[in-house]
């Protein structure tokens, strides 16, 4: 039975403290965090549900509103999933805070795509602990599914949870809690529906986990070691989430995955019939697709940018440009086939934005090659690059190869790669001045003034001093120059002394 509001039994916050806090008060930590729980309870039911408090042993090992915080490290794979955990949780009727130190439970998504990215998830797991020991702390991700028997090792660690058992991450959670069997009156579809965890933790785009996986093995990549074969969502399943954040307000999405040219392979599908069928069976105003593997993609992939809300964007990794080179990687895409695939892509939208992955010192790399690579890059040219040395990483071909490149010739080649970066991103840049574009505004960088930072459908940023622009909001305006470092457009006078780092950049990657 759950009681209402004014129920004589019930007087509100404190009639919990008034009438047993000692008794229970003094039973140390556990008892401490179910006296925090039953606190939010009265607080925060949404729809308002109260609860008869009748003993403290109620809410021991029966948990009923858990408050859950989420951190990732690494890809946009990482980040979809934090928003499925996040909506499961809260359709059972728990919260998410932004908050890890008041959590009751953290769920950190971790990164082993580099040997930094190993060497972060650990700070960050120590980090989290340390910051609040009482949480459950929960730990996933491909430094873990590599890791398993360290990371439960590690100081705090409640729970480790393999890449292959992610869909069943909420269940083991909240066993912890032994709250598995209670799905609980506040399995109300209306709280989930109501309530979008993505907006609640300030995002504006929601990555939309389409595959995991990757049949392919690039010497150098620990990724398809970590998530396993390729396995696809059905379509249903994934124009249904699609659907239900756009009626929560989400106005752009981003199709992600390990290998997400390789959708639809294990189910009959493909990418280019998926993409298809969102544009058909959603009203979604912005349609992206995060990192896509330049390869596995039909010649007509591209007429599918006629519609326009398939935003004219694609981060396609090139790796190397040197063939010799990318034989060494075992890449499926060499650099003629790179070159036509780019150009269909700007034959088919004008200032189609092509972004990429380019890896520097790879284990026999010669000057020639690298050379090879600077010039390919030149010619192409990219609206923005992720660049990273070379890192053995145990496990995978690559890293046993004969002529590891020293460390000082990756920091120099590294170096002349992001200064051409620079360069081809201006130039780029440069072909948008006097067009006019619709933003997605996501960002306000002074809370009483009207600066707002979003992205064009070409996912560039731009900035723009307007007190009419909100969050979320899409708003056209024109493109009248670039920031002074070069990274950013801006619209009108906003001021254009703005510098990257005044902007949050949430990427573990580099
Ligand atoms: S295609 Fe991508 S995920 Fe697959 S092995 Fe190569 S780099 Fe790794």
């Amino acid at each position: 039975m759950v009681p209402m509001v004014g129920d004589p039994r019930f007087r509100g916050d404190d009639a919990i403290g008034g009438s047993g806090d000692d008794a229970v008060g003094g039973g140390g930590d556990s008892v401490q965090r179910e006296w925090r729980l039953a606190e939010r309870v009265w607080k925060n039911s949404t729809l308002g549900m109260v609860f008869l408090v009748e003993s403290a042993d109620f809410f021991r090992g029966q948990v009923y509103n858990v408050l859950v915080n989420f951190q990732a490290l690494g890809c946009r794979l990482n980040e979809a999933e934090l928003e499925t955990w996040a909506s499961q949780f809260m359709q059972r009727g728990h919260q998410v805070t932004t908050d890890a130190a008041e959590a009751d439970v953290v769920v950190f998504n971790s990164c082993a795509v580099t040997a930094q990215a190993d060497r972060k998830s650990r700070q960050q797991i120590g980090r989290l602990q340390r910051g609040n020991p009482n949480a459950r702390l929960i730990v996933t991700g491909c430094h873990a599914s590599l890791n398993p028997e360290a990371v439960q090792e590690y100081l705090g660690v409640d729970l480790v949870v393999d890449n292959a058992d992610k869909d069943q991450l909420v269940e083991h959670t909240l066993q912890l809690f032994d709250d598995a069997g209670r799905q609980g009156a506040s399995a109300d579809p209306v709280v989930g529906e109501a309530l979008n965890s993505l907006l609640l933790r300030g995002r504006h785009r929601g990555f939309i986990k389409i595959q995991d996986g990757c049949r392919y093995r690039c010497t150098y990549c620990i990724v398809t070691l970590a998530r396993g074969d390729e396995r696809s969502r059905s379509e249903p399943e994934i124009i249904a989430e699609i659907n239900r954040l756009h009626r929560q307000g989400v106005q752009e999405i981003a199709l992600t995955g390990v290998h997400v040219g390789g959708y639809g392979s294990d189910i009959d599908s493909s990418l280019y019939r998926l993409l298809n069928e969102i544009l058909e069976k959603s009203e979604i105003p912005r349609i992206r697709l995060a990192s896509v593997e330049p390869w596995d993609l039909p010649d007509h992939f591209f007429n599918l940018f006629q519609d326009s809300r398939l935003m004219p964007h694609m981060h396609l990794p090139i790796q190397s440009g040197c063939d010799s080179v990318l034989r060494r990687m075992a890449r499926r895409c060499k650099t003629a086939e790179f070159a036509r695939l780019v150009e269909r892509a700007r034959k088919a939208v004008p200032l189609f934005n092509v972004t990429t992955d380019l890896i520097v010192g790879f284990p026999g790399e010669t000057e020639q090659e690298w050379r090879q690579t600077l010039e390919f890059v030149e010619q192409t040219g990219f609206g923005h690059m992720h660049i990273f040395p070379f890192s053995a990483r145990a496990g995978t071909k690559a890293a046993r190869l004969p002529q590891q490149i020293d460390a000082l010739t990756k920091k120099d080649r590294s170096r002349e790669m992001h200064d051409l970066a620079a360069r081809l991103k201006q130039r780029e840049l440069r072909l948008h001045l006097g067009n006019r574009a619709e933003v997605l505004w996501e960002q306000q960088l002074d809370s009483d003034g009207g600066q707002w930072t979003g992205y064009t459908p070409h996912y560039h940023r731009i900035l723009a001093d307007r007190q009419d622009l909100g969050a979320a909001s899409i708003r056209e305006v024109s493109i009248d120059s670039i920031s002074a470092d070069g990274t950013t457009l801006v619209s009108g006078d906003a001021s254009a002394q703005i510098r990257l780092d005044d902007i949050r950049f949430h990427d573990a990657r580099n």
